[in-house]
């Protein structure tokens, strides 16, 4: 299916959105930002913040025969209920936002526009802010499929485990492998740091 911005806009402002700046996407536990290596080092290079403090391995994952938990993929890290970077009511990354941030709340299931809950939805929007969401919409989209292809090709894969105490974090990217410590999480984070 040939994606067209004009289609997408034409469907957004049919839809109607304006964001409200109330940060309900940015917080609760239903927050989870999916980043790219590529966003994270864009982060990095605006902020003295390094990779870990930026962004975490999701839950979901295998345990490898060594006790190693293997995931997929990096979301924004979280500071207690909501991103880390949702301060003082705003966005502190706004330029650097990724890609998901930029494109709330729609999305595109097999190249049809999705809409997540969002207040802001139904409100008039201008076509050209439209368009820009619609252009922000195609780059997600085409970052995901590099993402994915470069991830298959760099993907090793290993021995089915079991849950053992210690062992690391390894993620599964478009880098190849990261490979960081099982570090202690805070109490909320569902992260797998013991086998509890
Ligand atoms: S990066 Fe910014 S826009 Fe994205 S969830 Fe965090 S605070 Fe919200």
């Amino acid at each position: 299916m040939r994606l067209s911005v004009q289609s997408l806009a034409e469907q957004i402002n049919d839809i109607g959105f304006q964001c409200l700046g109330c940060g309900q996407c940015c917080q609760g536990d239903d927050n989870s930002v999916v980043v790219f290596p590529s966003e994270i080092r864009r982060i990095m290079a605006k902020t003295d913040l390094d990779w870990l403090e930026i962004a975490r391995p999701p839950k979901d994952g295998e345990w490898d025969s060594n006790g190693d938990f293997h995931t997929l993929e990096w979301r924004l890290k979280k500071i207690g209920p909501g991103c880390r970077f949702y301060q003082k009511g705003k966005c502190a990354i706004y330029g650097s936002r990724p890609l998901l941030c930029r494109t709330y709340p729609f999305y595109l299931v097999e190249g049809e526009l999705c809409c997540s809950e969002c207040s802001g939805l139904g409100l008039k929007i201008e076509m050209d802010t439209a368009r820009e969401i619609a252009e922000q919409l195609i780059s997600r989209h085409i970052t995901e499929i590099k993402e994915a292809i470069a991830l298959t090709e760099r993907y090793e894969d290993f021995q089915r485990g079991n849950c053992l105490e210690g062992g690391s974090y390894v993620v599964h990217d478009s880098e190849g492998e990261h490979r960081v410590p099982r570090f202690t999480a805070p109490r909320s984070s569902p992260h797998p740091r013991s086998c509890q």
